[in-house]
């Protein structure tokens, strides 16, 4: 056995060993004590360490699936290295089925995080001064947020060495190139010299089998790129290269029907949908503004004048 041993949470994992940790978050008033469930499982030869965390925000479930789906089917175990899975960050959002914690804040917004900040905050450095350090690669799984629907896709800084090759590794529907938002785990795993691939795919509260499936072929893909699993990995179509996008607002208030466009290609003035106003007075028709892949689509019922309606690609 090698000696080379990972020390995680006050406990020492060796080559070989596979450990659940439960990573300490908090105290709350009524004495319980919050808990994030840690998975970590080491093969005997080394290699990289992978980083599968999904729930930042705990209204997210696809991305839960699909981290749950890696475990649930074996591969999380690499033959080759270390993979640590958390299927649910944000274990206040996901009981209350919310974005934020309890405190207001979105976790995804204010790493690094300090000791004494907020409850956010002291997840957030917990995360970065336990878990970060010993991540080599990351992937952070999340949807949509409210009532917008992603198309399957990854995003990174294509800027950033090595990450276009992940994100072709992973071989999702899109890949996007996108700078980190500023106080976002991607942020902060990037200024600590790792590479971390965000993943979207479908709704909030819902679970897409489609997006699951993507989501799970594109971890497997990544583990075999960065040689933790046997083979090679299984591209069906090469991601459509996504360099620059765009949000198209809404041009007045009311009863929104979208059209089936979402992941298509559209040409100019192709009709994305109608809003129409309650009394039955007028009808407004929703055209693409240029060509492009549509790659988010807004599903609100009711929609007001500037919401964000498509994401395009405006390359
Ligand atoms: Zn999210």
């Amino acid at each position: 056995m090698s000696d080379h041993t990972i020390h995680i949470l006050g406990k020492e994992i060796h080559p070989g060993q596979s450990e659940r940790l439960e990573l300490e978050v908090a105290r709350l008033h009524t004495r319980n004590r919050i808990q994030v469930p840690i998975n970590i499982e080491r093969a005997e030869e080394e290699g990289p360490v992978l980083l599968l965390i999904a729930g930042i925000h705990g209204d997210e479930t696809n991305g839960v699936a699909i981290v749950r789906e890696i475990i649930n089917s074996g591969f999380h175990k690499p033959t080759r290295g270390t993979i640590i899975t958390i299927p649910v960050f944000n274990v206040f959002g996901f009981l209350n089925q919310s974005r934020e914690l309890p405190d207001g804040k979105d976790l995804n917004r204010v790493f690094p995080g300090s000791e004494n900040g907020s409850l956010a905050s002291q997840f957030a450095f917990h995360f970065r001064t336990r878990i970060a350090p010993l991540v080599d690669v990351g992937i952070d799984f999340h949807t949509g947020s409210a009532d917008r629907d992603n198309i399957t896709q990854v995003r990174c800084d294509f800027r950033i060495e090595g990450m276009n090759e992940l994100a072709m590794a992973f071989g999702a529907p899109f890949a996007i190139h996108s700078k980190g938002i500023p106080k976002s785990i991607r942020e902060t795993m990037t200024k600590l010299g790792k590479k971390m691939l965000l993943f979207e795919g479908g709704k909030t509260k819902s679970l897409d089998h489609e997006v699951i499936n993507h989501g799970v072929r594109g971890a497997i893909n990544v583990m075999r790129y960065l040689g933790m699993q046997n083979g090679e990995p299984e591209i069906i179509k090469p991601s459509v290269v996504i360099r620059k996008t765009k949000w198209m607002r809404s041009p007045s208030s009311g009863l929104f029907f979208p059209e089936n466009v979402n992941g298509t290609l559209v040409n100019r003035k192709a009709l994305l949908g109608t809003i129409k106003d309650p009394y039955g007075d007028y009808e407004k028709k929703v055209l693409a503004p240029a060509s492009g892949h549509i790659i988010c689509s807004n599903t609100a019922a009711i929609v007001n004048r500037g919401d964000a309606l498509f994401h395009l690609s405006a390359d």
